[in-house]
């Protein structure tokens, strides 16, 4: 059989939650090296009217969205002044808004986030294609985010390089349901183990900032730079495998490759393990999922086998990084537990940027607000979700703030 023409496939119509950071950049990327596959029609962030300025010039979509109004009234001025028809929304009404435009078919979900978490179900209310890559739809809203894709027969691809790997290994199915594939007999992600692997735990009292930020592989936001420091980033990924793949917290591991090779495995019952291997480049299961079941070329090279060094393996500190169990801690507690530990970290992780705590308190911030706050039932709605996410954050604050001021250190 010859291949099927290239107009034969559907020119995916494209939403873009959270195009001016780092999966913005990629996915864009791919996008004009194939206009004649994707069409951007919607573009969204958070305040950065300048960098959207120039998506607006180059991309050419008929509505951008910001968070921010101010910055959103200082686009519109941009756009008017150039002649462009582009509408400018904003506020969290216009980023949900253009979530679920009727002309568009895929929503990529990649603000960084609690803010995430509603333009994401708004996308799954209205039935769309979800690539997902705000981590926080599933880790908050959980169950019922889940509940919402099903219901509005929407379809998900997970756009994190792990989940993404995980889809890859298992059977082809058009969607993620939720449900573990029968056979599959454990999830285990791997983790570079971000640039304190090695560090002592005295050590770690003294990193700034700046070191948090400086991954030794993977290019990110700051947000997620420190999440992958502390290890959180891999513990928010083993709640969104449970949801993702239907997978008990017993059955997934996760283990130590610095190199960023492998994006993960999944074992079957038969004794098989298979994973998927690539350049730690966002833009291949970006394009896995974009172009999804077909595969693009976008630019990432093939593995140089015969150049690589040994792939190493290894479990996990579990006590320099106390993070990664508490999140284990959180999914087998169940109910609400991991959405408290989400926002006591985001409350963690933006005072550690701002210097007001040291690296250490952010652990020990999240475990004291998941402590206070555990037995906490799951969030069935947006209102529901933000009360809890809003109480959490009230009780992290509270430690920022004992653990910041003079009298205490
Ligand atoms: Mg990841």
């Amino acid at each position: 059989m010859s291949p099927r023409p290239l107009s034969d496939f559907p020119r995916r119509r494209l939403t873009l939650l959270g195009a001016t950071g780092s999966i913005g950049d990629s996915t864009l990327d791919i996008v004009a090296r194939h206009p004649e596959r994707f069409e951007v029609v919607a573009l969204a962030a958070n305040k950065n009217h300048q960098k959207m300025a120039s998506l607006v010039a180059r991309f050419h979509p008929a509505y951008v969205a910001l968070f921010d109004s101010e910055a959103a009234s200082a686009l519109a001025a941009v756009v008017r002044s150039s002649g462009l028809n582009t509408r400018v929304l904003h506020g969290a009404e216009g980023v949900a808004a253009v979530a679920m435009l009727p002309e568009v078919d895929t929503v990529l979900a990649a603000i960084t986030g609690f803010a995430g978490l509603a333009p994401t179900i708004a996308a799954a209310q209205a039935g769309k294609r979800i690539l997902l890559a705000n981590k926080e739809a599933l880790v908050v809203g959980g169950a019922w985010f889940m509940q919402t894709v099903h219901d509005r027969r929407a379809l998900l691809l997970p756009l994190d390089s792990e989940h993404n790997a995980v889809f890859q290994c298992l059977p082809p199915a058009d969607t993620v349901r939720g449900e573990r594939v029968a056979g599959v007999r454990k999830i285990v992600l791997t983790a570079s183990g971000g640039p304190f692997l090695d560090f002592p735990y005295e050590r770690l009292r003294l990193v700034t900032p700046e070191d948090a930020c400086a991954h030794p592989v993977w290019k990110m936001g700051r947000k997620i730079s420190v999440d992958s420091a502390t290890m959180m980033n891999k513990g928010l990924e083993v709640i969104e495998a449970h949801w993702l793949f239907g997978m008990p917290a017993d059955d997934i591991d996760v283990v130590i490759h610095p190199q960023s090779i492998v994006h993960s495995f999944v074992e079957y019952d038969d004794g098989s393990t298979l994973a998927q291997l690539g350049m730690p480049d966002m833009r291949t299961p970006i394009a896995q999922a974009l172009a999804f079941p077909e595969r693009i070329d976008v630019g990432v090279a093939p593995l140089p086998l015969l150049h690589m060094k040994d792939l190493a393996f290894r479990a996990p500190d579990r006590a320099r990084f106390p993070c990664l169990d508490l999140a284990f801690d959180a999914l087998r507690a169940g109910g609400g537990a991991s959405a408290v530990l989400n926002a006591a970290n985001e409350v963690a992780v933006a005072a550690f940027l701002q210097r007001q705590i040291v690296f250490l308190d952010i652990a020990a911030i999240n475990q004291e607000t998941l402590a206070a706050l555990s037995a906490v039932p799951a969030p069935r709605s947006l209102d529901d979700a933000t009360a809890l996410d809003e109480e959490a954050r009230a009780i992290a604050r509270g430690r920022v703030a004992a653990l910041s001021s003079p009298n205490f250190s």
